[in-house]
């Protein structure tokens, strides 16, 4: 299997990439914590970081993925997600909506047998990959930022077991992702979840001339559902992004046209906010999310 160790701080069509895989390839990624591990006990905040462009959100990759081809689509299997013993909570000065105020502050949460500990409080852990995507066609957007070839969704539904879809904009897809959270609440209020290195182990899979506009998640099981995620500036144009793409995708599976399906959506998709630590310049990452139609096969292939 290969190791994916090295690691970038932008999607780019101009990242070299680190390995080729070929579709039906197991591969893991060696992820570092979204302050690149440097902070490495609590009387380092994120005042002392230079959290800009370097050295924040390091997502390891990229990876070219054979035969992949602007207009396809890169099918990302999440085998698993590994984390370390202990991971970072972390303020600062700009995200969340309490930021006023709010000092800042490093706390360091163990992880033990699948538990994390914060003040004596313990809960399950529920890895999730925050930051994952392909390359974009045009200008580099840098690791912290969300958008249309994924990046940072923080989608907390993005865990072991799960299946996501990218749109493939430049030859070779260059699939990346670190940013990994041991747990992660809806929004994520105050910018931060529990930080942690990872190592996450992924199938790779391709999907020929498929047009997709944003990716999407698929869940499995009793509650399994496809979610396309979207972001904007703001909550409206994000809605309308993600509504837009589901009813685009929805139309085509069940024919219907498109007042019909977005009255269906109205009646079973569910709108989640993934990340909205506002009022930072980080546009909001949010999902829609809707049961699967069996019936009508799948939304993206
Ligand atoms: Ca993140
Ligand atoms: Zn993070």
């Amino acid at each position: 299997m290969q190791i994916i160790r090295d690691q970038v701080y932008a999607f780019s069509k101009d990242n070299k990439p680190v390995a080729v895989a070929k579709p039906g390839e197991i591969l893991q990624f060696v992820t570092k914590d979204c302050f690149s591990n440097r902070i490495t006990d609590e009387s380092i905040t994120m005042a002392s970081l230079d959290y800009g462009y370097d050295g924040a959100n390091p997502a390891a990759g990229p990876v070219y993925v054979e035969g992949a081809q602007p207009g396809d689509v890169l099918i990302v299997d999440i085998y698993d997600i590994e984390v370390a013993d202990e991971g970072t909570v972390a303020t600062d000065d700009h995200c969340g909506p309490l930021f006023e105020g709010t000092p800042y502050r490093s706390k360091k949460v163990p992880v033990k047998d699948g538990m994390a500990e914060f003040n004596g409080v313990k809960f399950p852990i529920d890895p999730m990959i925050g930051v994952i995507g392909t390359a974009p066609s045009g200008e580099p957007v840098i690791d912290g930022y969300v958008g249309a070839h994924g990046g940072n969704m923080d989608n907390h539904l993005i865990t072991k077991g799960t299946r996501l879809y990218f749109p493939v904009r430049v030859k070779g897809a260059l699939l990346q992702m670190g940013d990994v959270h041991a747990a992660m609440g809806d929004g994520e209020l105050c910018g931060t979840g529990i930080e942690i290195p990872a190592h996450i182990t992924v199938k790779v899979g391709l999907l020929k001339d498929f047009e997709l506009h944003w990716p999407v998640l698929e869940t499995f099981g009793a509650e399994g559902r496809w979610y396309v995620n979207a972001s904007g500036q703001e909550y409206n144009e994000a809605v309308m992004n993600g509504a837009k793409e589901m009813q685009r995708l929805l139309m085509r599976i069940t024919g219907w046209d498109a007042t019909d399906t977005y009255m269906y959506m109205s009646l079973q998709s569910d709108v989640q906010i993934s990340q909205g630590c506002k009022p930072c310049e980080v546009q909001l990452s949010l999902r829609i999310g809707t049961p699967k139609l069996p019936q009508f096969g799948p939304l993206v292939g």
